[in-house]
């Protein structure tokens, strides 16, 4: 790969940008400092310094974020923060973008990448990734409720849902629940719980397929998949 290929995919600015760069004789690739934009490069075998740091070369980025409430899941908005505003430049300079969308009071689980090829796999319907979320609820979650998630209820757009797993993890006149879908309707949580007369007060998403929150990842927090969670995405 063109050296200045490499540096302007890695946030290091245009073509032009990087060109100026090596010019400067401040980029180095083992122990050689290169200033022909032209010249050739293997980022898997090169050790390619700029500034005397090695850079790593990676072409996808996958991170875990903890969302916070009142960010929207967008890359961009006029009015509102999103899930990017959260994310260090150089994180952004990937233009990575959220895996589906949480509402803006919805916190948790929230795949950020650049990877289409895997966010169109997690999306897709006929995939039924299944999305499990914690949330709780105003009024009592009943047993009969448990039963109609799991036939799947009508939404208010006559919309019948596919079936759901409801846990009841605390009955009272708030009650705490988790359950797991398989599709990603519009707040298809709060609906279904409209749907039997009840109203989500807050809602957390715990996991989606087999990658699950890290637990020490604080609100707003983020960082990169593991290879292992990587490897249980695909
Ligand atoms: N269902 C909802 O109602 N909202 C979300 O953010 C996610 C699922």
């Amino acid at each position: 790969m063109r050296i200045d290929k490499l540096l302007a995919n890695m946030g290091f600015g245009s073509r032009k940008e990087v060109k100026s760069l090596l010019k400067k004789g401040v980029v180095v690739s083992n122990g050689e400092v290169i200033k022909n934009s032209s010249m050739h490069v293997d980022p898997n075998r090169d050790i390619i310094k700029v500034f005397e740091q090695e850079i790593e070369y990676k072409t996808f980025i996958y991170l875990m974020m903890n969302k916070p409430p009142g960010y929207i899941s967008a890359t961009e908005d006029n009015r509102e923060l999103t899930v990017i505003d959260l994310l260090e430049p150089e994180d952004t300079v990937f233009d990575p973008f959220p895996v589906g969308r949480l509402d803006k009071d919805t916190e948790g689980l929230l795949l950020i990448t650049n990877d289409g090829k895997l966010a169109h796999q997690l999306l897709s319907p006929k995939k039924n990734v299944e999305k499990t979320y914690y949330a709780t609820i105003e009024g009592r979650v009943t047993d009969d409720d448990v039963v109609r998630f799991n036939h799947g209820v009508v939404l208010d757009d006559g919309y019948q849902t596919k079936p759901a797993k409801l846990t009841i993890l605390n009955q009272g006149t708030i009650s705490e629940i988790e359950v797991s879908i398989t599709e990603g309707k519009f707040h298809q949580v709060k609906r279904m719980f409209e749907a039997v007369s009840k109203k989500v007060i807050y809602l957390k998403r715990l996991s989606m397929g087999n990658l699950r929150l890290d637990p020490d990842l604080k609100v707003g927090e983020y960082r990169e998949l593991t290879e292992d969670e990587y490897n249980y995405l695909k």
